[in-house]
């Protein structure tokens, strides 16, 4: 098949739908590969790179769009692209479609075969191509809750990990899922006490085992949430209601009680955000001070961290990219993973959850 990778247009977008590595592999399967010139700047490869896996460098983005039967991508169609896509041609992307009527419609018209990475799933019923991000947004939370503890950022003046004799950081995360793991287990290498509360108790067991009693585990109601929010130099936002908008945990008046210079890091912003004084913020300025407590609220984290964000994604998408290569639209029709992920097949919306979100046939 030949398989085409735009530049990413959408802005502080630096990822690319495929790296190098993953265009060998394609490559290696027999599939043909061409991509926009200077698609992977922002990961810090080069036209030549690609050349070297086995691509063509193509001039523009819309000589990629012609002539390739896929496009993969990371971010969702902006207008100058799904006015390029056309019927029986693969998309291959996250499209994030249910708050995003323009672009349900621009691809609706287009005729294509959409795949969202984001409606994928695994047969543990997660979804695999939306793990690695959590995972990235949980690492990066550690860090930028390290950050903002500093004086100079307008925090405690507290190290995460403490020194001997002197206390550590104490961080409580709300929402033991993947980025709430991943962030335990940063807080935890850097030796902060940590606590995770969650909703649900077999997760809980769960962390319990995983942790191996490194990690105190709460289930999380209003009052457990407040005596931890209270008692945190570092509170993270990590919980996700499959479908729907974050609740709102964390109100003003909890908050209030909290010490000054403290921090929050809420990275279920995107859906919302988990505390009443959340609003989104952007990597060029993402904390701002509400009752004296730090708020970082970054929407896309992520993509401070391109080069590792590509190569997670990439690892993530390899195996049902290759087999939308290998076998064409047949391959939605056999794994019933890939089924879930099409939102958008010859004109029609095939994903009921986004089709009622916004009121359009099914
Ligand atoms: P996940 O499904 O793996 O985990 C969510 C956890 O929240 C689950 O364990 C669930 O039991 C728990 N939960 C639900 N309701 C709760 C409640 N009332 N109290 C306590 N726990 C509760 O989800 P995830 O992949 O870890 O994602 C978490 C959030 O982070 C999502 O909103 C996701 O969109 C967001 N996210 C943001 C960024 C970013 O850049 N800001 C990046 C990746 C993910």
């Amino acid at each position: 098949m030949k398989v085409g990778i735009p530049k990413e247009i959408k802005t502080h977008e630096y990822r690319v739908g495929l790296t190098p590595g993953t265009v060998r592999e394609y490559v290696a399967a027999g599939h043909s590969v061409l991509v926009e010139t200077n698609a992977g700047a922002g990961i810090g490869a080069t036209d030549d790179a690609y050349r070297k896996a086995g691509a063509t460098v193509a001039a523009s983005a819309r000589e990629v769009f012609a002539s390739s039967e896929m496009v993969v991508k990371v971010k969702e169609p902006q207008p100058s692209e799904w006015t390029q896509l056309r019927e029986n041609q693969i998309l291959f992307t996250y499209l994030h479609l249910a708050p995003d009527p323009e672009q349900a419609k621009g691809l609706i018209k287009s005729g294509c075969t959409a795949i969202a990475y984001e409606t994928v799933t695994d047969a543990q019923g997660g979804l695999p191509l939306l793990a690695p991000m959590s995972e990235v947004a949980g690492r990066l939370a550690i860090e930028a809750a390290g950050a903002a503890l500093k004086r100079s950022a307008g925090g405690r003046g507290l190290l995460i990990g403490g020194v001997p004799g002197v206390q550590p950081a104490r961080i409580v995360v709300i929402g033991g899922g993947v980025v709430g793991t991943h962030a335990a287990r940063m807080a935890v290498g850097l030796g902060a006490e940590v606590t995770i509360l969650d909703r649900s108790i077999p997760r809980l067991r769960e962390l319990d085992e995983v942790f191996n009693g490194r990690v105190r585990t709460r289930f999380s109601t209003i009052e457990s949430l407040e005596e931890e929010v209270f008692a945190a130099d570092v509170v993270i936002g990590a919980v996700l209601v499959p479908g729907a908008s974050a609740p709102k945990l964390v109100s003003r008046s909890m908050l209030s009680s909290m010490r000054k210079g403290s921090v929050i890091l809420d990275v279920a912003i995107d859906q919302g955000g988990c505390f009443e004084t959340s609003r989104a913020t952007t990597h060029a300025d993402p904390t701002y001070e509400v009752d004296g407590v730090i708020h970082y609220c970054v929407a896309n984290m992520p993509g401070a961290v391109p080069l590792t964000s590509s190569q997670a994604l990439n690892n993530a998408t390899l195996p049902f990219g290759l087999a939308l290569a290998n076998k064409g639209f047949a391959a939605v029709l056999e794994n019933p993973h890939l089924r879930a992920g099409l939102n958008v097949y010859r004109g029609r919306l095939t994903y009921k959850a986004v089709a009622e979100s916004l009121g359009l046939p099914f």
